[in-house]
């Protein structure tokens, strides 16, 4: 089916983006098309990137908003990083931003 992982690749962006959509509609199903995104990413041993990091959490499979999510900055021998907390599932996120 998928033999091309440049495919599966966009195939997890559109997941992502397609279940931030799907939130506003209500869609009860959001959390599975989030978790079918971070399982192909598994399957592929492909690294998920920032951004979707930042707009999911891989844990909970839960897409990340202003009440579910703490963000906090931590400077660290000149090393910038956000950490990202998930208040659903208690995951913490370290994120290098510089
Ligand atoms: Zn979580």
């Amino acid at each position: 089916m998928y033999k091309d992982k440049k495919d599966l690749r966009k195939k997890i962006f559109f997941l992502i983006d397609f279940a931030i959509d799907e939130q506003d509609k209500n869609n009860p199903y959001v959390e599975e098309y989030v978790s079918l995104a971070i399982r192909i990413a598994k399957k592929i041993n492909y690294r998920l990137p920032k951004e979707i990091h930042m707009k999911v959490c891989k844990k909970c499979f839960k897409i990340r908003n202003s009440n579910n999510t703490r963000y906090r900055t931590e400077t660290n021998n000149k090393k910038k990083f956000l950490k990202i907390h998930c208040l659903a599932c208690d995951y913490l996120k370290k994120i290098r931003i510089s």
